[in-house]
């Protein structure tokens, strides 16, 4: 048989319980196998059938047959001397994508930072992913399996004390609500015990506001939510955020209320706020912001503008930031200031990926670095 008429196998790897379930039903399977296969799978970070020494060997042979578990390719894998490390990721088509570990708290978490898509398409004017363009979206298996190459490679989840991952950020390339299909299955497998079993509060999903996505979401998950706002009028975040000008700030506040009624009472949305230099940046910004987040359960959190070329826009001073946090001090807010890290291994989270494979130019790739790390 050549490989164009073998049969395509199925890849097991991202498959929600429901899905697999039924795949194993589909097979003639008992039901109960899926969870027995998920944690070989997202546990054990195993991707061969024959190592699964609790189904017969029957089975295994079949799986091996019918399925495959597949993940992104890894093409480099850095740590800098911060203790942040990187992974760039070949998927399906050849494209790249970044998936970063950050820790932080003396090690106790450690946050690995997603992507949700190969590119962007709402071209936010301060980020470099939106000046790449759209590309394609990942699917829950390119998703989730940046997730399972970062635990297998800091080692398999032996106790639920010792996680290789504590936390997830869809903070990565792309926009997550805009690839709902793929996002949503992707972060059931991070919080189902069998997947990675991580905790809704520690599983973050950002948007730049892509309110009826968010409305359904709401009705779906429960994980914790991050706003990319950035600026606190209209007229300023239409120009930040096109999106802006579909679903305004009043239109994305209220959603973000609305989400947060589905969770439970002490849940907060994290409103980011890229600080640019001489954009957003001021006192009276300050209390405009201070002002619309008058009502909303939030935390803020500031995050430096980081530069890259043609940009067209500044990183702001140190002593700025410190100034505009000084601001919302004074008004109520305590606003952390997210710091870059792994300069060293030009490790990235926030805005992302800067490397993605340019298919004229492969070596002509850039990177910008920068620390969003929710808790
Ligand atoms: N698309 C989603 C998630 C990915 S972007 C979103 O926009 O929320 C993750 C965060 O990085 C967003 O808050 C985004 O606004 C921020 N970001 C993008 N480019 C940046 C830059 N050059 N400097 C600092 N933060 C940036
Ligand atoms: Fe897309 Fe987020 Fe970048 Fe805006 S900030 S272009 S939504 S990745």
């Amino acid at each position: 048989m050549t490989a164009d008429t073998a049969p395509q196998r199925t890849n097991l790897l991202g498959m929600t319980r429901e899905e697999m379930e039924a795949f194993f039903l589909s097979i003639g399977e008992k039901k109960f196998r899926a969870a027995q296969v998920m944690k070989w799978i997202h546990h054990e970070g195993c991707d061969d059938f024959a190592a699964m020494t609790n189904l017969s060997k029957a089975l295994r042979a079949r799986l091996a047959e019918v399925a495959e578990i597949r993940g992104p390719g890894v093409v480099y894998e850095g740590s800098s001397s911060d203790g942040t490390r990187k992974w760039v990721l070949e998927v399906e088509d050849g494209s790249y994508v970044e998936t970063v570990l950050i820790p932080a708290d003396n090690g106790k978490r450690r946050t690995l930072c997603v992507s949700s898509q190969v590119g962007c398409s709402l071209d936010c004017s301060f980020c470099s992913t939106g000046k790449q363009g759209f590309q394609r979206n990942l699917t829950a298996a390119e998703i989730i399996g940046q997730v399972w190459v970062a635990q297998r490679s800091v080692g398999p989840r032996r106790d639920t004390a010792n996680r290789p991952v504590t936390n997830v950020v869809m903070m990565g390339m792309g926009e997550p609500l805009l690839n709902y299909d793929n996002v949503v299955p992707a972060m059931k497998l991070m919080l189902d015990d069998d997947g990675y079993g991580l905790s809704k509060r520690r599983v973050t999903l950002s948007t730049s506001g892509v309110v009826p996505m968010l409305d359904r979401l709401g009705d779906e998950l429960d994980v914790s939510l991050a706003i990319s706002l950035h600026a606190a009028n209209d007229e300023l975040r239409n120009e930040l955020v096109p999106l802006n000008r579909k679903y305004n700030i009043r239109t994305l506040l209220d959603a973000c209320h609305r989400y947060l009624a589905k969770c439970d009472d002490t849940r907060m949305v994290t409103i980011e706020y890229t600080v640019i230099k001489d954009v957003n940046d001021q006192q009276e910004h300050a209390r405009q912001l201070a002002e619309l987040l008058r009502e909303l359960p939030c935390k803020i959190n500031l995050i430096p503008f980081n530069p890259f070329p043609h940009s067209g826009y500044e990183q702001p001073s140190r002593n700025q930031v410190r100034r505009f946090q000084q601001w919302l001090f004074e008004l109520g807010y305590t606003a952390p200031i997210r710091t870059t890290r792994g300069d060293d291994i030009d490790a990235a989270c926030g805005q992302l990926v800067g490397r993605v494979k340019d298919r004229t130019r492969r070596h002509e790739r850039y990177i910008q670095s920068i620390q969003i790390d929710a808790d």
